[in-house]
Order: C-alpha cells, then structure tokens, then sequence
C-alpha cells in the first residue's frame, strides 16, 4: 500500500495512560499525513503476569491467582479511568470500555480456572490466555483514540495473522496473512481508520490461536509491513534507538544513526535488546525500511535500519550475553570419530530445540565445544546423554563438561569483512586486560566475531573492545583503520 506506515508500540510505550496518550498523540501526527496501521504491546510487565497467573493455577495456587487477576482488571481500569475519565464524552466512552476490560480479565480467568481444574497448562490454552494482554491495551488505546476523534479499530492478531501450530514460538505464514490482511487491514486503512493490531499472537489456519514468542510483537509489526507492503515501519521503545553497547556496562556508548538489516540481526541474535531476532527477516525481501524510535523523546531521530551501506561501517558495536554455558566434548578413544560425533550432538541439540550461539572445534584432539543458554543446559545434557548413551557408557566419549562461568561477547559490523588486522586488535584489548579467551568463533560472514571469556572478565572486555574500536560517543561511528 502507498505510503503506508506501520507503528508498533511496545510495554512500555503502553504502560499507562500516560504513555497511552503520548502514543495517540503520535499517531494523531502521522494520521494527518499517511494512510497507518499500529500494532501494540500489552502493558508493560502484563505478560510475566499472566503467564506467572497460569503456572499458579496449575500448581493448584488458587489465592495468588485470584491477587492476580484483580491486580490485572484494576490495572486497566485504573489506565481506563484516566484516559477516559475527564473527556467530554466520559460516561459513554467509560461504559463500553469498562465492559470490554472486564469482558477480558473474565475470558482470562476462564481459561485460568481451566488450568487449576486440569492441573496443567496446555500450550494452546497458554497462548490464547496470554494474548489476552494484547487484546486489553489494543482495545483501550481504540477507545481512546475514538473518544478523542481519531479513527481507529482495535483487531485481533490471530484474525490477521495465520501462523504453523508451534504454540509459544508460531512461525508465520506469509501467503494466507497476505490474504488476510488485504481481507481485513487493507479496506480500514483505506477508509481512514487506524487498525490498532494486538501484537504477538497469530493463528492457525483452522483458527487455533498462537503466538509468536516472547517480545515477539516487534515481529507481528514486520510481519503486517511486509504482508501489507508497508513503505515504513517505526518501532517505538524507551531508548533512543541501537546503541555501540549496552549502556549500563559502557556508560560511553553511542546510538548508531543507520545500521543494516544484518547487522542488526547479529546484534539482536548477541544480546543487544533491541528487537525481536525473527523482527526483520519479513522486510528484507522488500527492503521495508525500519525506525527504531523512542517515545519517551520523539523528537530523536532513532535509528534507521535498511538494507546497506554505499560504504561497509567498521565496527559497529559491541554486544554481551551472560547467561549462558559452555558445553564441551570429546572422543576418549580414536574409534569415536569427531566429525561423527559433532553429528550426532548437532542432531541432539536440533531435536531438543536447543540454538546454539557459538560453535568451535578443534581438529587434532577431535574435541569440540559449544555455547548455548543457560536455561536451555539441562535439555541439551539430556538429550546429548540420551543419544549418546553407548558412547559413554562404554567410555568412548568423556564425560560432557559444562561450564556456566563464562560470557560470550560479540563484535558485529559489516566493515570488518577483509579488514585485516581488526580480530587481532580486538583479542589484544582483551587479552591487555588479562581475560582469558576460552574460544572463539567467526562466521564466514565476517559480519561478527563471538569470543568466549570468563564471566568475572565480560563486561571489562566489553568496554576494552567497545574503547579500541573507538566506538564511543560519536554519532556516526567511523571505520577501522
Ligand atoms: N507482550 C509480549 C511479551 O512481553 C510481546 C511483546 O511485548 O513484544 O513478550
Ligand atoms: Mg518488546
């Protein structure tokens, strides 16, 4: 569609009446001028609620769920009254949208109850409850957006969005939600009025309702923009767009005015919390451009991301994740190949859903080690052990060593493809600060270079590279020489 704009507003950009009304005042300034469709996040902090709701309920927690719910409904009515209360048109506007709220909260805590009953949380029944927190902020910003003249519709995502059954993680499927949104977006927004899509959640084909994992509206905003053919996506946050590094580890750091599509999947895929990592795949075949915007200072101009650069950057920036594990194996017996054994753990590791962020191996010794979440250790240990049960037990393979005091750090830019001498300078400011590098890993994409380092030395590495890269406070960020 011509000219089309889509806004995604994230928990906090919807954390309260307050925000809702700097959200609506945004989008009042982009209605004048070009035809929008805005996704939303639920309330800030909504979402750990409702999911902590239901791992009560099913644990049998009756009380806690009850605090809960109320705690839900008295959120949004207490955002409801404020938006709505002091309007002209108040009486009205506050009746319907009470009973949407508490239409909801009760739709919720159906579903709820039927998890205390069962004792169990099924997936399906976890992703339409969790919705629900999108379904709420979508239909009061609506409401709102109606009482003070602007049009617009709340939609829900699972009506536009049709997705594969991988309840909690839903994969999208573009050609039907193209369809779906010709169907139901396009004509709104052709008449003027704002769709106001729930984020994060989808649906089957056959309607059963999905979502697309956690922080995952980002992604129902590219999804829509490419689905729609957007000329724009802008992403509203609270900070000022993708920084050099993580603030509070480099007090120095830099918000970057452009990057690329790839670069900012590297960061996101390394730690950088600034988009869902799945976010731009949808907008890269059309090369959709998109801003990454604050709301709590609109007037910044963000950060742009789009396809490339004339001129590759340098080094972008540096990332850091901390909450991660080394795992390492290694054949005791030379009848065990390596590449056989690498085979087998990859396949392990596939099946159990594990995603592995680093990967090294070291060819004479045959070992091999491999970094992936802490919280993902205890499936990967039992599905290597389990495929790998004979090779153990007959003493084949060692024991599998895990080490969870180690960091990953990651250096990303398109500029250090063929530049010489940068991994060098970057293994010498860290090794300069006496950290020992455990492993390292480069993709043949030269777009990231990943370095294992003990935990207790991270975030001195981090400012170390962060500082010879000089990457520090300079809007534009300059190549390596
Ligand atoms: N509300 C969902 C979450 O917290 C999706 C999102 O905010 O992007 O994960
Ligand atoms: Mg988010």
């Amino acid at each position: 569609m011509e000219n089309l704009l889509v806004m995604k507003f994230g928990g906090t950009s919807m954390g309260g009446a307050e925000r809702m009304r700097v959200a609506a005042q945004l989008i009042s300034e982009q209605q004048k001028q070009r035809p929008l469709a805005i996704v939303v996040s639920a309330m800030s902090k909504v979402t750990d609620l409702l999911l902590d709701v239901l791992r009560r309920a099913e644990l049998g927690d009756r009380a806690a769920v009850e605090v809960d719910v109320h705690n839900l409904l008295d959120r949004h009515l207490e955002a409801c009254e404020d938006l709505l209360g002091n309007l002209e048109n108040s009486a009205e506007c506050l009746t319907g949208a009470r009973e949407d709220i508490r239409s909801l909260v009760s739709e919720f805590q159906r579903i709820a109850n039927g998890v205390y009953m069962l004792g169990e949380r099924p997936p399906r029944s976890v992703d339409e409850a969790v919705a629900i927190g999108e379904r709420l902020s979508a239909s009061l910003l609506a409401r709102y957006l109606k009482a003070i003249g602007i049009e617009a519709r709340a939609v829900n995502g699972s009506d536009v969005i049709v997705t594969d059954a991988l309840f909690g993680n839903a994969t999208p499927q573009m050609g039907p939600t193209r369809q779906r949104c010709a169907e139901r977006l396009a004509p709104l927004i052709e008449e003027g009025i704002a769709p106001i899509v729930t984020g994060f959640n989808g649906a089957t084909v056959d309607g059963r309702p999905t979502t697309l994992g956690r922080g995952g509206s980002d992604f129902s905003a590219s999804i829509l923009a490419a689905a729609l053919e957007a000329s724009e996506l802008w992403i509203w946050t609270d900070v000022d767009g993708i920084m050099t590094a993580d603030p509070r580890i480099v007090p120095e750091v830099a918000v970057l005015d452009e990057v690329t599509y790839a670069e900012a999947a590297e960061l996101a895929y390394n730690g950088a919390k600034v988009l869902h990592p799945r976010t731009l795949a949808p907008l890269v075949e059309k090369s959709i451009p998109v801003w990454s915007k604050n709301s709590f200072a609109p007037h910044k101009p963000g950060t742009k991301i789009f396809s490339r650069f004339e001129e590759p950057k340098g080094v972008r920036a540096v990332t850091s994740m901390s909450n991660v594990a080394l795992v390492s194996m290694e054949p005791a017996n030379a009848a065990l190949s390596g590449t056989r054994l690498m085979a087998r753990a990859l396949d392990a590791l596939a099946l159990a859903n594990v995603e592995i962020l680093v990967f090294s191996s070291s060819s004479y010794r045959q070992t091999f080690c491999f970094l992936i979440r802490k919280h993902d250790v205890a499936a990967a240990v039992e599905a290597l052990e389990a495929n790998l049960s004979i090779e153990l037990a007959h003493g084949y393979l060692k024991p599998i060593e895990i080490d969870d005091n180690v960091g990953l750090l990651a250096v990303v830019g398109e500029g250090m493809r063929g530049t010489p001498g940068l991994a060098g300078r970057v293994f010498t400011a860290i090794s300069q600060e006496e950290i020992n590098i455990i492993a390292i890993a480069q993709g043949s994409s030269e777009l990231t270079i990943g370095i294992v380092v003990r935990l207790e030395g991270l975030e001195r590495a981090v400012r170390a590279v962060h500082e010879e890269c000089r990457l520090a406070g300079r809007r534009e960020s300059v190549a390596v020489s």
